[in-house]
């Protein structure tokens, strides 16, 4: 029976001080409240909670600390864990990732367990087991953060697993393990969403004190489960540095010669989320098929990006496609930003990050599949934003896209749909923001130790 609970649980879840920032105008009233004087040479450290469930996550996570980095360079030190695989104390804790992408394979089992832990009962169950489980190895993690081997300054969560328990966590140290309160933590906490149209209520908790969401339809998940309007923020997905400018430089011709591609032939671009799902063979296979039959004399090439997916990768390079599409197979690739410039259509499962990715290079996009409940909206925002369409069977999916290839005039109305829906500065945005509170706490705590020793003095 604990088994079974255990396994039912793991997929459940599936100025020095102040620095001044980089982009002085965009922040300038922001940092006004900071005063020069108060410098302190200490670096301040963050830590980033999160498990490699799907590529998503870390991709957020390095690209908040790129944009600490970029905002106050070598002024915050941050620590990104995996917090279940390196601190999970046995299976299936230790092995969430390995769950995750049976899951993600199996979609009905990942229905059945997303639906049972979005409940009451299974959100209490999760809770329960977790504390139980997993507070003395989680609370190693917390109290030993990067180089320094002491607790961070503050930690920030990319992952809907990583709220509850932290935050027990947080209180406990913060009153030396005289109450797990939540109301007791001192140690700033923040949530970041790095879903898009759709979240798992594990995401929301009110005990944190700012949540950053991407989209309306996440602010008013949080809303039900009772954040408040100021803990909430509203800017879009933190994605990569390569992202955060939202125009292209130089010409997707010059671009597709710099990837080693035809330059001129209209491409499309096969993507299946960090681990490369999404039936990316069968569907590469048909759109060749559909392209070869529907405009024999035409040319056209096609990218596919298989991430981990190693078997797919070698399954791929094993075809043999006619002449007139020429296939480019990849494995991971930490370029998707030039990728996806390069290209005039994207086909990927409907993931958060690479949804929002394709905005801003403003890529029409076809939706291959999705994960029940998480990414289920994800499909709806593209549909319903203009800038895409969905379907499940790789026949579909190539007549679509072939089309597409075909009608210009669709395409630019894709694309500038995509465009306007795009939220490029979200990452620096939410970046400036959660360092606000960070630097406000350290403030706050340098203040009430200076008023400490005066009175003692
Ligand atoms: N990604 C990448 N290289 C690859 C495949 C994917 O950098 O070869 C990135 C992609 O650009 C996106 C992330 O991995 O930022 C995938 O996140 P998403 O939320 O779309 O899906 P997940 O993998 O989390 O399910």
């Amino acid at each position: 029976m604990l088994g079974w609970l255990l396994l039912i649980l793991s997929i459940l879840q599936c100025e020095s001080f102040i620095p001044a920032p980089r982009f002085a105008d965009h922040f300038s009233k922001s940092t006004s409240i900071y005063s020069t004087k108060t410098l302190v040479s200490e670096k301040l450290s963050i830590q980033i909670l999160m498990s490699d469930t799907g590529g998503g996550h870390r991709a957020s996570a390095n690209a908040l600390r790129d944009a600490w980095e970029t905002l106050y360079p070598d002024q915050i030190e941050v620590d990104i864990v995996d917090i279940f695989t390196d601190f999970g104390p046995f299976w299936p804790y230790n092995d969430y990732v390995e769950i995750y992408k049976i899951m993600a394979k199996y979609t009905f089992l990942w229905d059945a367990f997303y639906t049972f832990g979005a409940t009451p009962f299974g959100m209490a169950v999760n809770e329960f087991l977790m504390e139980l489980f997993c507070f003395d190895s989680f609370q190693t993690c917390l109290e030993r953060s990067g180089s320094s081997g002491r607790r961070a300054d503050m930690v920030v969560s990319v992952h809907p697993l990583c709220q509850d328990l932290p935050l027990k966590i947080l209180a406990s140290l913060d009153t030396n393990g005289r109450t797990r309160d939540l109301n007791a933590r001192t140690t700033p906490f923040i949530t970041v969403v790095t879903d898009l149209a759709g979240a798992h209520p594990t995401w929301f908790y009110p005990g944190v004190d700012k949540c950053f969401v991407p989209t309306d339809v996440l602010y008013q998940i949080a809303v039900n489960r009772s954040l408040k309007p100021h803990q909430l923020i509203q800017y879009g997905l933190p994605i990569r540095k390569g992202f955060w400018s939202g125009k292209a430089t130089g010409s997707k011709s010059l671009l597709r010669e710099k990837l080693d591609i035809d330059p001129d032939l209209p491409t499309v671009v096969i993507v299946g989320g960090g681990d490369g799902f999404g039936r990316i063979v069968d569907i590469t296979s048909c759109l060749v098929d559909k392209l070869t039959t529907s405009s024999p004399s035409a040319e056209n090439q096609i990218i596919v990006v298989c991430g981990k997916n190693q078997r797919a990768k070698e399954q791929l390079e094993k075809k043999s496609f006619p002449g007139s599409v020429n296939v480019f197979v990849k494995g991971f690739v930490y370029n998707m930003e030039e990728w996806m410039r390069a290209s005039d259509i994207l086909i990927t499962k409907a993931g958060p990050g690479t949804i929002a990715e394709a905005c801003i290079c403003g890529l029409p996009s076809m939706l291959s599949s999705f994960l029940p409940g998480q990414e289920e909206g994800n499909v709806a925002f593209v549909i319903d934003s203009g800038f895409g369409d969905y379907s499940s069977n790789p026949n579909i999916i190539s007549s679509k896209v072939s089309n597409w290839l075909a009608d210009k005039d669709k395409l630019k109305q894709m694309k500038k749909s995509a465009l306007e829906t795009a939220r490029p500065s979200a990452t620096l945005d939410i970046a400036k923001d959660i360092a606000q509170v960070l630097f406000l706490s350290k403030k706050s705590d340098a203040s009430s130790s200076s008023s400490q020793n005066l009175a003692t003095s």
